[in-house]
């Protein structure tokens, strides 16, 4: 008898222990004023679902409050401004749809993480390094597009030179346009994070795109735009970059950098697993509106 007890004490102790986890994540209320991760999961939420927040912050405030209202009225909610049960659940069948649509369903899309391997990229003087940083982005970036149908190919998955491991090892730089080119993808977006030693206070994004490619630049500027707005950094400039990733792929190719590896407000974010995730949905949205999806 004792034993019996003893074993449906344990039982209901782990049931108690996988429940209040789930009644923990039970969406909370949000008003205009509100702050933190939950703001940042709504906020994530009205870009997906198309009524972009601005920057993605965690901060319930006036333009996040716009964007609640307009996709509350756009569904038929009353348009209060405060997200309770009925909006999340407005929100979370929102995003199903768009998932099924397939926005960028018949698109190929070549995601290129900078670096990698024994080329760290640029380190911040507090040792971070570019390659981690870029990987983490462009990993985001390709589950986002997967999920909208697009067929994605990375040029690195891991921490290692794209090409090392070619039946003939080949220059990562002609490996990565190499996976580009012979799979025909539709853009080639190259993910770096930027380094100015020389004045650690520069901060921000900047895109650089094929000299003489018309079609290039109108690919940059789809992308620049969503990720400087959606992240909150200055965008210093959308330009012709003379890098080889860009002048030796066959579609329209853009560099973004990402913040700068020498500016401590800048890594700080970096490091942050939801300031990634909004570079990768900035991303994301350029890519959508570029393709007019
Ligand atoms: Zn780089």
């Amino acid at each position: 008898m004792y034993r019996i007890l003893r074993r449906t004490g344990i039982v209901l102790v782990v049931l108690a222990l996988i429940l209040i986890p789930i009644r923990g994540d039970a969406a909370p209320i949000l008003r205009p004023g509100d702050t933190g991760q939950a703001v940042v999961t709504l906020q994530q939420m009205l870009v997906q679902a198309g009524f972009p927040p601005g920057p993605v912050d965690g901060y319930f405030g006036p333009r996040t409050l716009a964007a609640l209202k307009s996709f509350q009225s756009t569904y038929g909610l009353v348009a209060d401004g405060i997200c309770g049960p009925l909006t999340w659940a407005a929100l979370e069948r929102a995003l199903e749809v768009s998932r099924d649509s397939g926005r960028l369903r018949g698109i190929t899309i070549a995601l290129d993480a900078g670096h990698g391997g024994k080329e760290p990229g640029a380190i911040s003087p507090w040792g971070d390094k570019e390659k981690d940083f870029t990987l983490l982005i462009t990993l985001k970036v390709r589950d986002y597009l997967e999920r909208y149908g697009a067929k994605v190919i990375l040029t690195r998955y891991g921490d290692y030179s794209p090409g090392w491991d070619w039946w003939q090892p080949v220059d990562e730089l002609l490996a990565r346009v190499s996976l580009a080119n012979s799979n025909a993808a539709d853009i080639f977006v190259s993910v770096h994070c930027n380094a100015y030693p020389k004045d650690p206070t520069v901060s921000g994004v900047m895109a650089f795109y094929r000299a003489g490619s018309g079609e290039s630049a109108r690919l940059a500027w789809n992308l620049a735009g969503p990720v400087a707005r959606m992240s909150g950094l200055e965008l210093l400039g959308v330009q012709e970059g003379p890098y080889y990733v860009l002048n030796h792929t066959y579609m329209p190719a853009v560099l973004m950098e990402l913040g700068f590896m020498t500016n401590w407000h800048d890594v700080t974010l970096l490091r942050q697993n939801w300031f990634q995730d909004v570079l990768a949905q900035g991303i994301v949205q350029g890519i959508l509106s570029y393709f007019g999806r």
